[in-house]
């Protein structure tokens, strides 16, 4: 057995092609945003009342649009630059990001913001109203401003009660105060026409002038956005030239993908990964396009190979795997217990219309998804009661899986 020391030590001392992995984390946010300078050019805009004159209106905007099209990364970049900006002029002005599909209720919102700014207000047994009270209290003691990002909104409009929209999306409806110290970002998934539904919680229609979409990107705008991350990632020269066109192509809305830069950074770092390892046991010495290929094949693979197992089950054992996939990509696990399976099978069946199978029944289609090596368990002792089983699935992202479950479904249920 080596010593420890050694074992540390021949880890750090391992050739690399990384420089700094975590730049490839889909939290990062970058120093610069290639193609979002008009994105933040149009918040700005809306921002330039309160510069003018902080507090004397509450600016809010939307900013819409799918995946992966740098809404976060943007909202991020744009608070934390502006606040930055206002400080340095003398308004204390603070930034703060709330994920909605985190936090999804007022009171747990307004606990998010508070903890944010680091503020001294006491929240057990609080109702949202009477934090929000407390929270407007203490930012007029210290004349602060905030601007508040609330991220993937729809989660809490299809969560929230009508009382609770109203409360935190119609704040200065409830809260007549004079100076206005909150601002708000809203971020959504969806098209500038579907989110009627988001808008008219936020209300006034007057907002529809306040939505920025973002497109999905181009190849050729995913190829600068790459090419920033390969330069700050990996060391010089390590990655071939071809890769981060590859990638681009892939992926690139114009050329056949979904212009998701989130999904174009991951199979960058996942190539990376790949080369790294093989790197480690002498076979590569650069990151290349075979590793690309490898990649893609793999997350592809893994795919086909699921899709063609569960063709022939019968509709109710698809239901169920749904229920898996639904619960894992939800709660963000990897292992989820019997009792959440069978919820959101019920969940789903009611849905559709389906009249869900009994609970024995759902334990067999689950044991039998196992025994056709679809998706694994393992069980833990449960205190005095017993063994309780746990449910993964280690194949295939389970985004572009559910997405091809639902065509699955839908063909079942028309030939049946
Ligand atoms: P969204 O919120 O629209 O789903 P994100 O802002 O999370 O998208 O972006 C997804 C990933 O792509 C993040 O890692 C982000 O840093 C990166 N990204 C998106 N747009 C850009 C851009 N214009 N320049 C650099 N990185 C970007
Ligand atoms: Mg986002």
């Amino acid at each position: 057995m080596p010593e420890i020391d050694e074992l540390i030590e021949s880890e750090i001392r391992r050739p690399t092609v990384f420089i700094d992995e975590s730049v490839l984390y889909p939290e990062y946010v970058p120093k610069r945003l290639p193609h979002r300078e008009t994105h933040v050019r149009k918040i700005a805009a809306f921002f330039k009342a309160f510069s003018d004159s902080p507090g004397r209106t509450s600016v809010r905007v939307v900013l819409v649009g799918p995946v992966g099209t740098g809404k976060t990364a943007t909202a991020i970049a744009f608070g934390r630059a502006f606040s930055r900006m206002m400080q340095r002029r003398g308004v204390l002005l603070k930034y703060v990001h709330v994920n909605c599909s985190k936090s999804s209720n007022p009171a747990s919102i307004f606990r998010d913001i508070k903890n944010q700014l680091g503020l001294p207000l006491p929240d057990r047994g609080l109702s949202a109203r009477e934090m929000a009270i407390g929270l407007l209290r203490i930012l007029e003691r210290e004349n602060m401003y905030v601007i508040v990002t609330l991220d993937e909104i729809e989660y809490f409009i299809k969560s929230s009660s009508p009382s609770g929209r109203f409360l935190l999306l119609r704040f200065y409806d409830v809260f007549k105060e004079d100076v206005k110290r909150l601002n708000f970002i809203y971020v959504t998934r969806g098209s500038p026409t579907g989110i009627q539904a988001v808008l008219d919680s936020i209300t006034g229609s007057y907002l529809m002038e306040n939505v920025i979409p973002f497109q999905p990107y181009t190849a050729a705008e995913l190829m600068d956005i790459l090419n920033d991350r390969v330069k700050e990632a990996f060391y010089e020269g390590v990655v071939d030239e071809e890769v981060v066109e590859s990638i681009a192509r892939l992926t690139g809305y114009d050329t056949g993908g979904d212009g998701n830069a989130r999904k174009a950074i991951a199979i960058l770092h996942a190539a990376g990964k790949l080369a790294d390892k093989e790197l480690a046991e002498g076979r590569a010495s650069r990151v290349t396009v075979d590793h690309v290929r490898a990649v893609v094949a793999q997350e592809y693979q893994s795919l086909i190979d699921v899709l063609d197992k569960i063709y022939h089950l019968e509709l109710h054992e698809i239901l169920v795997l749904k229920a898996i996939i639904l619960a894992l990509y939800r709660t963000g696990e990897s292992f989820i217990p019997m009792g959440e399976i069978e919820r959101t099978y019920r969940e789903i069946c009611e849905e559709l219309g389906e009249e869900p199978r009994r609970h024995t029944r759902v334990y067999m289609l689950v044991m039998d998804l196992k025994r056709r090596g679809i998706i694994i368990t393992k069980t833990s002792m449960k205190g005095r009661r017993g063994r309780s089983t746990y449910v993964g699935f280690a194949a295939a992202p389970l985004d572009k899986l559910l997405e091809k479950l639902n065509r699955v479904i839908e063909e079942k249920r028309l030939i049946r």
